[in-house]
C-alpha cells in the first residue's frame, strides 16, 4: 500500500512567521527553524502511514521556496521514498499514479481569500486573488485532489491551520484532518502545541489510511474550466497572450483543459491549453 504526501510550511504546527516559511537566506535560523518543524511533521506522518500498514511513502517537498532541500535530509525518516516534479511543462508529479492508495496533504494553508487563513492564498502569495475551477472557489487542496483523482487515487487526509480544516469539511467532507494552529489574521495565530499536533498527525492519518470506507476520487470530467484572477492587470496581460486563453476581466483570465492532470500547468510561453477533442 502506498501513500503520497505532499507537503508545505505554512500550515505546519511551529510556525508562525513569514520568514520560516520564506526568508530567502538559506542560512537564516527562522527559515532553518522552519525546515526543522517541517521534518518534524513529515516524520510523524510517515510513521502514521506505517503504523496503518503503508508499505511505501512518497513524499514530495511541495513548498516552492524549498527547491526540494527543505527536508532536514539526516533528521528525516529513512523509509520516506523523496518524490520531485517528473516532468514541466506539463507538470507531471513523480510516483503519483494508479499504484497509490491515498493522496495526504502536510503542513497544507487555505485557499487565497480565506478570513483567518494563516498566510492563506493559491500558489503566488499575495499575487493570485481568485482561483476557480469550474467557477468554484479552489485552493492548493482541491488542485492536488483533482490530479489524483486523474489515476483514481483520493484524498485521505490533510493537516493544516483551522482554516484549512473547515476548506477540507466544505470540500472533502470524507477527508480527515489535523488542525494544527488557529489563525487570526493573514500573519498571525494561536500555535497549538507542536509536540500534541504531531501526535494527533500520526493517529489521525493513520485513522484516515485505515478506514474501510475511505472515500472516493472525486473526478471531474473534462473539458475543465480554470480562471484566475489576479491582484493587478499586468499578469492578466501577459496569460492572455498565450493562445487559448481568455481575458474575462482585467485582472481575470481563463482557459479549458482536457486532462485534469493538467491543473498544475499555467499558461505561458512554453505552454499553451491544447485545444482538446472537445468543440
Ligand atoms: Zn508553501
Amino acid at each position: 500500500m502506498i501513500i503520497w504526501i505532499c507537503t508545505d510550511m505554512e500550515g505546519l504546527a511551529g510556525i508562525d512567521r513569514w520568514e520560516q516559511c520564506y526568508d530567502p537566506d538559506d542560512d537564516s535560523p527562522a527559515y532553518l527553524y522552519g525546515r526543522e518543524q517541517l521534518t518534524a511533521e513529515v516524520n510523524a506522518a510517515v510513521a502514521g502511514c506505517f503504523d496503518a500498514g503503508a508499505t511505501e511513502v512518497r513524499v514530495l517537498d511541495g513548498h516552492g521556496r524549498n527547491r526540494n532541500r527543505g527536508f532536514v535530509e539526516d533528521r528525516l525518516d529513512p523509509r520516506v521514498t523523496r518524490v520531485f516534479v517528473e516532468s514541466y511543462p506539463p507538470t507531471r508529479w513523480e510516483g503519483l499514479n494508479a499504484e497509490v492508495t491515498g493522496l495526504a496533504m502536510i503542513g497544507q494553508h487555505a485557499m487565497a481569500g480565506t478570513l483567518n487563513g494563516f498566510i492563506d492564498h493559491t500558489q503566488q502569495p499575495k499575487e493570485i486573488c481568485r482561483y476557480l475551477i469550474n467557477g468554484q472557489e479552489a485552493g492548493e487542496m482541491s488542485q492536488m485532489a483533482v490530479y489524483a483523482a486523474f489515476y483514481g487515487v483520493p484524498l485521505l487526509y490533510v493537516s493544516g491551520d483551522e482554516a484549512l480544516c473547515e476548506e477540507a469539511r466544505r470540500l472533502f467532507p470524507q477527508a480527515l484532518s489535523t488542525p494544527t494552529k488557529r489563525g487570526t489574521g493573514w500573519l498571525s495565530c494561536d500555535l497549538y502545541p507542536p509536540e500534541r499536533v504531531r501526535e494527533n498527525i500520526r493517529r489521525d492519518i493513520a485513522a484516515a489510511i485505515r478506514r474501510t470506507d475511505r472515500p472516493a476520487p472525486v473526478k471531474l470530467e473534462p473539458p475543465i474550466e480554470i480562471a484566475v484572477e489576479w491582484a493587478w492587470s499586468e499578469p492578466a496581460d501577459r496569460m492572455a497572450k498565450v493562445e487559448g486563453v481568455r481575458r474575462l476581466h482585467a485582472r481575470t483570465v481563463s482557459w479549458t483543459i482536457y486532462d485534469p492532470r493538467d491543473v498544475f500547468t499555467w499558461p505561458n510561453a512554453h505552454w499553451s491549453p491544447p485545444k482538446g477533442d472537445h468543440p
